[in-house]
């Protein structure tokens, strides 16, 4: 077996699927699951779809190609605003997409035009968060221009929080969206499908009863693929973490002193590092870096490891209360969060691996 490796369990990623589909579903509120974080793998796909999801989004056109060709018969959503140099593959590969921008929706009005038939627009709000989104101010013109184009039906508002600014998506929050809604409604005389109040950062909200009535989507990744909220990172009750782990090769063994021994500048990451002296140290190198998996997001599964840094191609491990239990050729195994599961899912070094 060639290290590292990314392993999935299907089955706990399936029942969170249908665990998060049940509960929000409780709340009148639909999933448009989100396999981003795998790269849309076509294992973890088809867990969602058993899992009873039948909306599925991603931001990269590639990724909604790879939902199809799984042979998903249900919605496929674009999650990032189209960019306007491939307007037609958006038409061709998702029946609904985010946009804030109305030259954008013109452009895709167009093409849904040429293709003869009807695309489908989530007007997406910025609350706050200052990441994609028209001012809540603007929100009812923008609509009604995006509403009038030829070919497009204006199917939704959505917001997305808890991205970039980090704001937290509270009930206040989302009465606005909903506000907006009633606005547009009016403006438009035709009701308004869809308000897609985000993604899973609004699991543990939601979970607190504080999500009004009337939000009725939510676009959740993490809360499926590693069965956690996103704000606080807690796990979501029900669900299973035991989705994701990483797997990697110890290719040295050594007692080392903690401290660096020489003038410190900086180090391969542009970073002057600050190690703490905790006298001479048994470590473990792991062949596993930067290039494999973000290792500031993973989590030994063994206690008594810690991560003490890493570099493009190696991962620092103190291991002094192992003893001598860890050897060159042990393989040690990490949970990895959002952001390292990504990267092993992007990353071609890493092999994926389904668990038995
Ligand atoms: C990635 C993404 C999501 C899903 O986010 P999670 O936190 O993984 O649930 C939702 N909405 C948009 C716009 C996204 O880009």
């Amino acid at each position: 077996m060639d290290f590292p490796i990314l392993e999935m369990n299907l089955g706990a990623i399936e029942h969170n699927a249908r665990t998060m589909r049940q509960l929000l579903g409780s709340m009148g509120i639909k999933i448009t699951g989100v396999a981003k974080g795998t790269l849309a793998n076509p294992n973890v796909v088809k867990a969602m779809i058993l899992g009873g999801i039948d909306s599925l989004g991603d931001s990269r056109l590639d990724n909604l190609a790879a939902i199809r060709a799984c042979g998903f018969k249900g919605e496929r959503v674009l999650l990032r605003s189209p960019s306007p140099s491939v307007i037609p593959k958006v038409i061709e590969l998702s029946h609904v997409s985010l946009n804030s921008s109305p030259k954008t929706v013109e452009l895709l009005g167009k093409a849904a035009t040429a293709a003869g038939i009807i695309h489908k627009v989530i007007l997406m709000v910025d609350l706050g968060d200052r990441r994609e989104g028209v001012l809540p101010e603007d929100a009812v013109r923008v609509g009604k221009a995006m509403s009038s184009v030829k070919g497009i039906i204006l199917h939704g508002v959505g917001t997305n929080l808890a991205c970039l600014g980090g704001v937290i998506p509270t009930e206040k929050k989302m009465l606005e969206l909903l506000d907006i809604k009633q606005s547009l409604e009016k403006e438009l005389r035709y009701p308004i499908d869809v308000v897609s109040g985000g993604n899973s950062a609004n699991i543990g909200m939601a979970m607190e009863g504080e999500m009004p009535k009337g939000v009725n989507n939510l676009r959740i990744g993490e809360g499926i693929l590693l069965g956690t909220e996103a704000v606080k990172r807690e796990p979501i009750s029900g669900c299973s973490q035991d989705t994701f782990k990483v797997a990697a090769e110890v290719v040295e063994v050594s007692v080392k002193p903690s401290m660096p021994s020489g003038d410190i500048g900086q180090n391969a990451f542009g970073v002057v590092p600050k190690a703490v002296d905790r006298g001479p140290r048994r470590r473990a190198i792991c062949a596993i870096g930067r290039q494999d998996a973000d290792p500031e997001g993973l989590t030994p599964l063994d206690d008594g490891i810690e991560v003490v840094g890493a570099s493009s191609d190696h991962l620092i491990l103190d291991i002094e209360d192992k003893g001598d239990r860890i050897s060159v050729g042990s393989v040690l195994w990490f949970r990895p969060n959002y952001s390292s599961l990504l990267q092993a899912s992007t990353s071609p070094f890493v092999q994926k691996v389904v668990k038995r």
